[in-house]
């Protein structure tokens, strides 16, 4: 029996990138499909997607899959090559590379061969992670075009870091800096990601990075992805593998941690940290099951989380339960569980049966 699934659904994964092309008004997207699509499954995104312009990744390794899968679409490495080897095997495989230190800018005057490379120069408004200054990004251009090693426009890129924080002028601050830094150069530009997008209108340039919300996710905690008429693209599903009446007064779990206020039914779920289901949610979260949500109780065990039947319960072992999904957001998972929606779709390990339709 197949027990912990995660479902994704590629229609609604096509739904919400005609919802953010539409709200990326006159720019393009960039589909960030790194980490495995965000625990989705690149190649079957990208392949769901033939529209897209241009895909995102974080490694190399990421980006060589897609292309032995046969997606020929440019792929922006959004970290750029880490050795000039690497620089090399992009600029064969027509992979465009990021520059945002000078050991990349120095790999770049190295390369050569007959492989050119699109470059785009990423400039720290504000996130201070990675990024080239401002005031360097005249000399940084100036090199890049002298090494001769590039096609086309040089691009330009920066990240927002308080983006999802609607009270936090930062991000228009950091759009002005932006403009001022690279607003005269003639190549495409892009700053927005999930957040710019649904969020700040002002952030819009030539291109609009889009993760999170591809997947039908809010990028703020307290939002659902439904608030912005997108549609979760994974359902988490697992089945119970057993029922039990529990006594008033009796724990659940390791440590006692919960302790039953009434006699009722246990039921236990077949899933747990072991297939990402966080531990964090050790009795804060709930489930859906048979039409209602029920509360996860006691610790979550690396292969099994217990949920409260109630004492009125006409459940079976086996009958589905949804761990997220339509009736419980994973943003609210994430939420019970201190964490981000980022960090819980992508942290499903390979125990969990994928399945796409649509
Ligand atoms: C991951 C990433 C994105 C996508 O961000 P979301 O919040 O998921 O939309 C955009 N830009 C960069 C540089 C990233 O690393």
């Amino acid at each position: 029996m197949i027990t912990a699934k995660a479902t994704i659904d590629l229609k609604a994964i096509r739904h919400n990138y005609q919802v953010l092309n539409h709200k990326a008004g006159k720019q393009s997207l960039i589909v960030v499909i790194k980490g495995n699509a965000y625990g989705h499954g690149a190649v079957d995104i990208a392949r769901a997607l033939p529209q897209a312009e241009r895909f995102a990744v974080a490694r190399i390794e990421e980006a060589l899959e897609l292309r032995m899968a046969g997606i020929t679409t440019p792929i922006v490495l959004l970290e750029g090559c880490f050795c000039l080897e690497d620089l090399a095997i992009a600029a064969e495989h027509k992979l465009e590379t990021v520059i945002h230190n000078e050991t990349q800018l120095l790999h770049l005057e190295q390369l050569s061969g007959t492989h050119k490379v699109v470059v785009w120069l990423k400039i720290d408004t504000g996130m201070h992670r990675v990024g080239v200054q401002p005031e360097e990004a005249r000399d940084y251009i100036s090199r890049i075009h002298r090494s001769g090693n590039i096609v086309g426009d040089i691009g330009f890129l920066s990240h927002f870091s308080c983006a999802d924080d609607l009270l936090k002028t930062k991000t228009l601050k950091q759009i002005e800096l932006f403009y001022r830094s690279i607003g005269d150069q003639p190549g495409p530009k892009s700053i927005a990601n999930s957040a710019g997008i649904l969020l700040w209108p002002e952030s819009q340039f030539d291109w609009a990075r889009t993760g999170i919300s591809l997947y039908g996710i809010a990028p703020q905690s307290n939002h659902q992805g439904s608030e912005f008429n997108l549609l979760p693209a994974m359902t988490l599903t697992t089945k119970l593998i057993s029922i039990r009446p529990h006594k008033s007064g009796e724990p659940a779990g390791y440590g006692d941690s919960w302790v039953s206020r009434r006699n009722t039914f246990l039921g236990v779920v077949a899933i747990g940290y072991g297939d990402g289901y966080p531990r964090s949610a050790s009795n804060r979260s709930s489930m859906f099951i048979n039409g209602r949500s029920v509360s996860v109780v006691g610790r979550v065990s690396m292969d099994m989380v217990i949920v409260d039947l109630g004492p009125d319960s006409k459940d079976q072992i086996g009958d589905e339960v949804e761990v997220w999904g339509k009736h419980i957001p994973i943003e609210t998972v994430a939420k019970s569980a201190n964490t981000i929606p980022y960090e819980l779709v992508i942290l499903l390990t390979n125990r969990v049966y994928r399945e796409t339709v649509g």
